[in-house]
């Protein structure tokens, strides 16, 4: 008999679900039967891709038992089982870093969230919810020897040698006070239906009835198929009622909601396949890291093959959870290969087009709906734009943009049918924060001239702009560039501009290692003075993403520096001649208006002083 810690995370995970998801105790039971059904998808893979296990009849069942009298409950399968170095790896440690951060994070109301559980596969230890002792007795596949693991999981776990007839494992739960109604065959029987029912193997549930009668009681055991053992996704869609794919979607993610969107696809003819996409209402927290859990899982013929491939569908669309089950790829197909696969390329790409146009279905028939589901993952969604090149044009109609003139979002297409019947292009604004961007001196012009300005305030948008480049050959222009106000310049701006030529000049040489130019402005009314990017040049939201990322080197594109020539500051100053005010004003114009697009300035002591003089003055 050897001893052995568990890794200290367990520890925590055992502490964490201990004490926070008590009130989901019953999932224990969804666990242990999703491993199971694991070990069993496993070894049902071997026996039909590996010569070595291809001769051994084995029989494919989930058992669950109820001892009688005993404060039992047993969990048996005949799959792939484990030997005395995976359990010490898969009973002692936390294999997943995706799991071990979540661990080392989770706090506040997070910890109550018991959906999390079966996501990021701490599920085995769920059982020490209801059991003050554990034992796991198994025996791998192709060999001889079993092992018995047993912990009360309070820090150490003992492996000894066992016996057991054949290849699986058995998880004896010796139950404490909360999980003492887990003999009842009732209970057990309706939380397997509830979580367990289309696992593809059988469960069978054997529990002990009394034939007599109360004074003189005679047990007898008796045995039943609780579950259906169906893939769901095969039967006739005709048969299949909303009830069913909840319960199916629910047992599929752990969510306890429903799905927004169900997308059943049974394709006949020159392929053969069958796919079921469940879009969840709500994004999981782990939607934009690097090792988000991928939520489609790939049978061929019914057969568990993988959800770890990350390829089934484009990143983008990784919020979409569901399956994949082909006829037509080969069983002992090996991952690798799975990538290049023309028939799997193919599932992909159809499956692509069919959930974009359920989106675009939803968008047109049901805007409340899409936009609860746009709210939630319109991020992802625009990362296709980029990301997507053949469905570059679908996405467009799907991405939405909040809008100086829409309460909500819009999209491209309405914002079209808004556009003035001489307005030259979709005018839009990018920045961090909603409130400041609707401020920004930059719209003065667009508000004056009732022209609509979609508003960008998703960190992603200012990369995906360049992608969508053109909406319908309407040129999008960002109105923080210089070009943008072009479109709207009239002789009696350029007559303006003339007046403060001079002053211009002066400003200039004053400015002149700040900035890269000083124009005068045809796009404001209110303010005197704003900053743009020259068109070429990354805007100010860009130099912050970019560093964000940690590209400390980034280029520091200078801004333009426009000055309103009909404001009354700007015409006062034009007719001042002491260099010390103009000097001061120059710097003053170009700070504040840094400040509003949300830039640091250099030197805000002397900004500082700066103001203080001018205010001596207005007292
Ligand atoms: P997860 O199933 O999400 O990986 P668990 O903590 O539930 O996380 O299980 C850890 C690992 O233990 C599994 O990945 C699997 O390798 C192994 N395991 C658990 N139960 C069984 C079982 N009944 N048969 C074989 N292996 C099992």
């Amino acid at each position: 008999m050897s001893k052995h810690q568990f890794q200290s995370e367990v520890n925590q995970l055992l502490h964490l679900i201990i004490h926070s998801l008590y009130s989901h105790k019953e999932i224990f039971l969804r666990e242990l039967i999703s491993n199971a059904s694991d070990a069993l998808d496993k070894l049902k893979y071997l026996t039909l891709t590996d010569e070595q296990f291809k001769s051994i009849p084995f029989q494919f069942k989930i058992d669950v038992e109820i001892p009688q009298e005993e404060s039992k409950l047993i969990i048996s399968d005949t799959g792939i089982g484990m030997n005395q170095e995976d359990l010490v790896q898969n009973l002692g440690t936390i294999a997943s870093s995706g799991t071990k951060k979540f661990v080392e994070t989770m706090s506040g109301d997070m910890k109550k969230d018991s959906n999390l559980i079966g996501q990021f596969g701490v599920g085995f230890y769920s059982c020490f919810m209801i059991a003050d002792n554990v034992e796991v007795i198994s025996r791998k596949a192709g060999e001889d020897k079993a092992y018995k693991w047993t912990s009360d999981g309070k820090g150490q776990y003992e492996i000894e040698e066992a016996e057991r007839d054949q290849n699986g494992t058995t998880i004896i739960l010796h139950l404490n006070d909360e999980g003492k109604e887990y003999t009842s065959k009732w209970q057990v029987e309706s939380i397997i239906k509830k979580y367990s029912n289309h696992i593809a193997f059988p469960i069978h549930l054997h529990h002990f009835e009394n034939k007599g009668d109360k004074d003189k009681p005679k047990w007898e055991k008796s045995s039943e198929q609780v579950n259906s053992a169906s893939a769901l996704w095969k039967r006739a869609k005709s048969e299949l009622k909303d009830e069913d794919y909840k319960e199916f979607y629910q047992n599929l993610t752990g969510d306890n909601d429903d799905p927004l969107l169900t997308i059943h696809t049974q394709a006949e003819g020159a392929q053969e396949y069958t796919t079921l996409f469940f879009i969840p209402k709500k994004a999981p927290y782990d939607l934009y890291r690097a090792d988000y859990q991928n939520g489609v899982k790939l049978y061929i013929k019914r057969v568990f093959i993988t959800e770890d491939n990350k390829e089934l569908l484009p990143t983008y669309l990784r919020f979409v959870k569901g399956i994949i089950d082909s006829e037509d790829l080969p069983l002992n197909v090996s991952r690798e290969i799975l990538q290049q696969n023309r028939i799997l390329m193919n599932i992909k790409s159809t499956s692509v087009k069919k959930i974009l146009g359920e989106l675009g279905k939803m968008a047109a028939q049901d805007k409340e709906k899409y936009l609860e589901f746009y709210k939630e993952f319109r991020r992802p969604l625009k990362e296709g734009l980029f990301e997507d090149f053949s469905n570059r044009e679908t996405l467009q109609e799907l991405v939405m943009f909040k809008s100086t003139t829409q309460d909500s979002y819009t999209s491209l297409s309405d914002y079209k049918t808004r556009m003035k019947p001489d307005q030259k292009a979709i005018y839009y604004i990018t920045g961090d924060n909603e409130t400041n961007l609707k401020a920004s001196p930059l719209l003065e012009m667009y508000r004056n001239k009732n022209i609509e300005v979609l508003i960008m305030d998703d960190e992603i948008d200012e990369i995906i702009i360049p992608s969508i480049g053109k909406y319908k050959d309407i040129d999008l222009k960002a109105v923080n560039r210089s070009d943008a106000a072009k479109d709207f310049e009239t002789e009696k701006d350029k007559a303006a501009e003339k007046e403060i030529k001079g002053l211009i000049k002066k400003i200039k040489d004053i400015l002149k290692d700040e900035v890269k130019d000083v124009r005068s402005s045809a796009r404001l009314s209110d303010s005197p003075a704003c900053v743009v990017a020259d068109e070429t040049d990354p805007t100010i939201n860009m130099q912050h993403i970019l560093r964000a990322m940690g590209q400390d080197n980034a280029p520091q594109a200078k801004p333009i520096l426009e000055i309103n020539p009909n404001h009354e500051i700007i015409k006062k100053l034009n007719m001042v001649s002491d260099t010390a005010i103009i000097e001061d004003m120059s710097y003053l114009l170009l700070e504040q208006s840094l400040l509003i697009e949300g830039a640091t300035i250099k030197n805000p002591a002397q900004f500082s002083q700066r103001m203080n003089r001018f205010l001596q003055l207005a007292i």
